[in-house]
This record gives C-alpha cells, sequence and structure tokens, in this order.
C-alpha cells in the first residue's frame, strides 16, 4: 500500500460550527505521524474523518478501506464481564474468523502487547496501563495496516505512559503498520512520532519532521528529542499547555 491522504477536508457539524477547514495531508505507508494542537483544534474530528465516522464531509480520503483500520480510543472500552481473551477476540468472531486462525492472532496479540499471561483476568482485576494494553491488543488482532489512535495513554500515569510509549514503537517498527495518533502533549509527539502535523483552528498550520537519530537507547535526553520539543512548542505558540503533562 502506497499509503493514504485526506484531500482538500472540510468538516462542519450539525450547529453549523467548523471542526475542520480545507485539510489536505498525506501519510505513507508505515509511517509514524502525531496530530498536535490545543483542545478543540479538531484533531479528534480528523481521525474519525479517516476512519468513516464523520459524515458527510466535503473533500475525500484516498487510498483506505474501513476494514484497513484498527482504531484505539482514549478510554479502554473493554467489557467488564468478560476476560481479555474474550474482549480481544470479540470482533474477530463477529467478523466469521475460524477458531484456530482465532488462537493465533490472540497469542500474537497479548505477546505484541506483554500480557501473554493475562488472557483469563477480568478487566477489574487489571491497572489502568493494562486494560489500554488490552484495548490495543484488540485493535491488533485485526492486523490492520493502519493504526488510528486518539490520546490513547492521556488518562495514565507518567511512568505508565512511557512504558506504553515504548512498546507502541517497538510494536510499530515490528507491525510495519501506518499509525497516526493524536495527543496534546509536545512530549509524546516528539518521543513517538517521525512527523508532528500541527494543527490550530480546524487547519494542519505546520508540518515537523523529527530526527530519528540517537533513538537506541536515552531518547528522552538526546539533543534530537529537545530540539523537536522546542520546535514543536514554537509552532504551538502559546495555545499550548505543556505543564502539568503526564
Ligand atoms: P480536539 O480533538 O482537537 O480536542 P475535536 O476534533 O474533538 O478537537 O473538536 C473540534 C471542535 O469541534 C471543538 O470545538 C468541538 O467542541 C467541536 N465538536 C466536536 N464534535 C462535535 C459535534 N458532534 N457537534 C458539534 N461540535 C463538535
Amino acid at each position: 500500500m502506497s499509503g493514504l491522504a485526506l484531500n482538500a477536508a472540510s468538516l462542519r457539524y450539525d450547529n453549523g460550527f467548523t471542526a475542520l477547514n480545507n485539510v489536505t495531508a498525506a501519510f505513507d505507508s508505515g509511517s509514524f505521524t502525531a496530530l498536535v494542537g490545543p483542545s478543540g483544534c479538531g484533531k479528534s474530528s480528523l481521525l474519525r474523518l479517516l476512519a468513516g465516522l464523520e459524515h458527510p464531509f466535503i473533500g475525500s480520503v484516498t487510498g483506505l478501506a474501513q476494514s484497513d483500520i484498527g482504531f484505539v480510543f482514549q478510554e479502554p472500552t473493554l467489557l467488564a464481564w468478560r476476560n481479555v481473551a474474550d474482549n480481544i477476540t470479540l470482533p474477530l468472531k463477529i467478523e466469521g474468523h475460524n477458531p484456530s486462525e482465532i488462537g493465533g492472532r490472540l497469542d500474537e496479540a497479548l505477546a505484541l502487547v506483554g500480557l501473554t499471561d493475562f488472557a483469563d483476568a477480568l478487566p477489574r482485576q487489571l491497572s489502568g496501563g493494562m486494560k489500554m494494553r488490552v484495548s490495543l491488543a484488540r485493535a491488533l488482532a485485526k492486523r490492520p495496516p493502519v493504526l488510528l489512535m486518539d490520546e490513547p495513554f492521556a488518562a495514565l500515569d507518567e511512568l505508565t505512559r512511557f512504558r506504553l510509549d515504548d512498546d507502541l514503537r517497538a510494536i510499530w517498527q515490528q507491525q510495519k503498520c501506518t499509525i497516526i495518533f493524536v495527543t496534546h502533549s509536545v512530549t509524546e509527539a516528539a518521543y513517538l512520532a517521525e512527523r508532528a502535523l500541527v494543527m490550530q483552528d480546524g487547519e494542519i498550520q505546520t508540518e515537523i519532521t523529527i530526527d530519528q537519530n540517537d533513538r537506541d537507547s536515552g531518547f528522552r535526553s538526546a539533543p534530537a528529542f529537545s530540539a523537536a520539543c522546542n520546535a514543536l512548542s514554537a509552532a504551538l505558540g502559546h495555545g499550548m499547555e505543556t505543564k502539568g503533562e503526564a
């Protein structure tokens, strides 16, 4: 797949509010893009539009079929009375895959998120970070070429979030999927992505490429990371809350 694109997309909600204004963006196959910007600038609207969850809109999405998409929301949205394995496999059962295929995908997804030993656990027995891992595994089990993530780690404590950031980078490198990740955090965008699209008032204002050197260890203290954070903060001006970030 050569990638997907959003072409001159505008989205107006029923109340007349224009959430996206003539947005054009291309996402190469296998790329990792962060969508960054202050609350209300249209990040989630853009993601939902790509996912086919916003109709009608002006413009078009090309290179993306609904079956290509895995979506991870901020809330894990797990079924409380079903165990981890059942939560992960339910969408596959609905899609009608055979049991051995489902079993294989379950094992693969559990291993990717580090929950192999928790297949039988119920959601209430898991920490917030583990619940989010289950949510991620449920999306990965579909083996989607494109993963759309809407502030998935925003509610987690800082250390848990750092671990999930690292694991997500590893999963991305292993699975070679295209990731579009919404965050309001400058540091999370700089750490995770290869490129950040900075949004403001329903438009993409700036594109920032994040240097991928020094990735092997200690990237949070690497010059490339500080440079990316500075570039992002400058692009966001004073509209961005960076204090108190997890
Ligand atoms: P972000 O993800 O950047 O915080 P959103 O895409 O969620 O922003 O929202 C962009 C703007 O559109 C906000 O001002 C929000 O209030 C408005 N909005 C979002 N959803 C709806 C809706 N269903 N109806 C009307 N306005 C909406």
